[in-house]
């Protein structure tokens, strides 16, 4: 069987993307397309790779893992999903970037693992709740800075931007304002702290032209590239 061609919805979205940047005077180059291929079976993923998309977020560390050693380590993986501690080194061996730190506890174990690997630097988001939803992950935004002071001082892990997940409604003004308000914390952070913070990851299948238009530099795609998913994760 021939394996499966993603370029035209590859190069649908990027269409989209286009238009997004376009609507909103910002340039393509700004903006990355993650494929969030959680659920996905091995040679999904590795047909688009070959597909020219290679840049995959997972949510599940040991999903993760097993998939990636099945699909000869290509392309670059980053952890979207919730991490407990007991699989910080198993995510650090695993991903290029975890974007979902959100606790002091997590980034100190991080820390004490990356220290195990021999790891000098490694790169991070941090998970903000901007939508204050309390089925969600992530630090509360009034929580943010203490989160990044401590995650700077600990000299280990390298903060690149915030992450964050638009509230799960249908109302377009209310998933605006999850993503302006993630933008518009960037911004007040980054003189505070001294440091640019250049990603924000926000924008999912089903929102991402609204999170470009309001400032993202990653969005994460998994049902709108790889089609629906069977399981509800
Ligand atoms: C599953 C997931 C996505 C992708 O969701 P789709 O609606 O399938 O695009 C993006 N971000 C996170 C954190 C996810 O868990």
């Amino acid at each position: 069987m021939e394996n499966e061609n993603f370029r035209p919805v590859i190069a649908r979205i990027w269409e989209d993307i286009k238009k997004s940047c376009e609507k909103s005077g910002r340039t393509l180059r700004e903006v990355s397309l993650m494929a969030v291929s959680k659920t996905q079976a091995a040679e999904r993923v590795l047909a688009m790779a070959e597909s020219g998309l290679s840049h995959f977020g997972e949510n599940r560390v040991q999903e993760a893992a097993a998939k990636r050693e099945a699909v000869k380590k290509v392309g670059v993986w980053e952890l979207i999903g919730p991490l407990q501690r007991n699989k910080a080194k198993l995510a650090l061996e695993t991903f290029e970037r975890i974007q979902t730190v959100d606790r002091a506890s997590l980034a100190a174990e991080l820390e004490k693992q990356c220290g195990k690997l021999g790891i000098e630097r490694y790169p991070v988001l941090m998970q903000v709740n901007i939508s204050e939803d309390e089925a969600k992950h992530g630090a509360a935004a009034d929580e943010a800075e203490a989160l990044a002071v401590r995650i700077l001082e600990g000299g280990v892990l390298q903060l690149e931007g915030l992450m964050t997940i638009g509230r799960f409604t249908d109302e377009e003004l209310e998933i605006r304002k999850c993503f302006s308000g993630l933008r518009e914390l960037r911004d007040r952070l980054q003189p505070r702290l001294g440091l640019p913070l250049r990603e924000l990851s926000m924008g999912m299948s089903s929102d991402y032209e609204w999170a470009i238009e309001e400032g993202s530099t990653l969005v994460r795609v998994g049902s709108g590239l790889f089609g629906r998913r069977e399981s509800s994760k």
